[in-house]
């Protein structure tokens, strides 16, 4: 395997502008040998204007890393794997479980690497809060994860259309958190979700859990931005904060540790790793609760939404 794979994105928009390239371009690990983009460019890569076209014209490209919406990713995706290489994909995974499910087994049935990303889980935080809970008992959970949509979704109309997710978009960052360093799993019981009059996917949401765990998710959230995990223990509390980039441990701030990279680097650097051994890394546990809180969640209407 050379030691630089040539990787395409396909999806040239705000994650793709704002992390993917500038993480391929810093990491020795990949080269960014192409893109794909109904109407955007990278600069000094060649872009194609659909993916069949790429994968025609790019043999060499051995991976491809998909950063759209979820809906029109499962096509993308399964064209990329029934075309032999390698995928990753941005979170949420994709618009359904069982397109995931379809995924994985296209993956293994032809030995390819398909990597689900959590970018959250590679916040500075999370590995030391993991570690601090394993083989406790957790008592109370609670997610705070409020912001601003207009921010950090500007004019992004496929958030709020059938499959977009809705504030699950950005809670389901907190959920993978959760996932994550949670000693054992809990389940939904009961959630509100509340949709504005003028939308299909909620812009709120409130869930319980099993064990005392809790999560308020709101999108209307203008001024500070507020991505907090707070969970209690017999031994102590930790908090989590900025996304799970702080930890506290019973009111003292736990420095991360000094190896640990940004969000995307880490995400490539585990994607490097799992190509060149051969593995897939699929978790759909932080899915699993949004589907739930949409299957079991009362649904109440707000005021109209609109960027
Ligand atoms: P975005 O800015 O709307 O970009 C998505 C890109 O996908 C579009 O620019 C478009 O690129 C392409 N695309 C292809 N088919 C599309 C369709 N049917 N509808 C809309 N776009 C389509 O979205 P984003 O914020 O980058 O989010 C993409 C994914 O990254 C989402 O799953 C999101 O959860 C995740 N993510 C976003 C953020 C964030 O801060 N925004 C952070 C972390 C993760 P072309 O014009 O190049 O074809």
């Amino acid at each position: 395997m050379p030691a630089t794979l040539k990787i395409a994105l396909v999806g040239i928009g705000k994650i793709a502008r704002d992390q993917h390239i500038p993480a391929l371009a810093a990491s020795p690990d990949w080269q960014l040998a192409a893109a794909v983009s109904r109407q955007g460019h990278v600069a000094g890569v060649e872009t194609f204007s659909d993916t069949a076209a790429m994968l025609a014209a790019c043999p060499d490209v051995s991976v491809v890393s998909l950063c759209l919406p979820p809906v029109p990713r499962y096509e993308v995706a399964a064209a990329c794997l029934a075309a032999g290489r390698h995928v990753m994909l941005e979170k949420p995974p994709g618009a359904t479980l069982a397109e995931v499910h379809a995924l994985q087994a296209m993956a293994a049935a032809r030995g390819l690497t398909l990597f689900a990303t959590w970018h959250s889980r590679m916040a500075m935080g999370v590995a030391g809060a993991k570690a601090w809970l394993a083989g406790k008992t957790v008592t109370r959970a609670h997610i705070t994860w409020r912001e601003d949509v207009r921010h950090w979704h500007p004019g992004q109309d496929w958030v709020f259309e059938p499959g977009g997710m809705g504030v699950f978009d950005p809670g389901i960052n907190a959920l993978s958190i959760l996932t994550e360093i949670l000693p054992g799993p809990v389940h939904l019981t009961s959630a509100t979700l509340e949709f504005p009059t003028n939308r299909a996917t909620p812009i709120a949401a409130q869930l319980q859990f099993s064990g005392h765990v809790s999560a308020d998710f709101d999108w209307r959230q203008t001024g500070k931005q507020t991505w907090d995990i707070a969970v209690e223990t017999p031994d102590g509390a930790l908090r989590l904060e900025q996304g799970g980039n702080k930890l506290h441990i019973n009111g003292a701030e736990i420095a991360g540790e000094d190896s640990i990279m940004g969000e995307y680097p880490a995400l490539y650097a585990r994607m490097a790793a799992l190509v060149r051994t051969g593995q897939s890394d699929v978790d759909l546990a932080p899915m699993v609760h949004v589907a739930d809180a949409m299957t079991l969640g009362r649904r109440v209407t707000v005021a109209d939404f609109d960027f």
